[in-house]
């Protein structure tokens, strides 16, 4: 393994305590967006065609939706992950398949600058959305994270992948060393790829600082 590490970050239920976006349609909006979810988790519907079908039901205005952004916690072992990182000089990328609205929100709020990768939520008659990617080799993602990944890296680290559910299953595939929980970490079973489980960022920190530590004493 290279020494030196790449971090590539899911957002929803990763960094943020609650997946924003199953907290925004569970509160504004209609009640079979699951249905659909399910759907698009299976693979048969796009991210993009997930949203158009489940964002036309969302009953809030943009400033009351900026607004309630601003109650989302993060998990707060993040800082100090973030802290140690920057530290040991490895590039982070937040690569998220929901919505830059509320990401850019949410690390303003910590005083975090980390370059991310999301989708945009656009009011005009209603919500829409609009993909960050439009290429053909991905069809099902609106964030392609396994592209981003790939485009992104640089040959000379590891890719670190860390995520918790279905949009990061593709770059967990991919990716040298892969921290999981939830439906991550089920699927990574399910299809026999190695993975560290996690609960917060300071499992991750620890974890890397023993591996580190390992390499550098043997
Ligand atoms: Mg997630
Ligand atoms: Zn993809």
């Amino acid at each position: 393994m290279p020494r030196r590490l790449m971090f590539f970050i899911d957002f929803d239920g990763t960094i943020s305590r609650e997946d924003i976006c199953s907290l925004m349609l569970d509160t504004f909006g209609g009640d079979n967006w699951r249905e659909f979810n399910r759907q698009w988790e299976k693979g048969d519907l796009t991210t993009e065609e997930c949203a158009s079908l489940v964002l036309g039901k969302l009953q809030v205005n943009p400033v009351a939706l900026e607004n309630w952004f601003d109650q989302a916690q993060i998990d707060e072992t993040f800082l100090e992950f973030v802290r140690w990182a920057i530290q040991q000089e490895y590039p982070l990328f937040i690569l998220s398949d929901g919505y830059d609205n509320y990401i850019s929100r949410v690390l303003g709020r910590y005083g975090l600058k980390i370059p991310f990768y999301a989708n945009h939520l656009t009011y005009r008659q209603g919500w829409e959305i609009t993909c960050l990617s439009n290429d053909n080799e991905c069809r099902r993602h609106g964030v392609c994270k396994t592209r981003l990944m790939e485009s992104l890296l640089d040959p000379d680290y590891c890719s670190v992948y860390i995520g918790d559910g279905y949009s990061d299953i593709c770059p967990a595939e991919k990716a040298d060393l892969v921290f999981a929980k939830d439906d991550l970490a089920r699927l990574c079973r399910e299809r026999g790829i190695a993975y560290h489980p996690f609960g917060c960022f300071s499992d991750i920190t620890a974890a890397l600082t023993r591996i580190t530590d390992e390499k550098a004493s043997g």
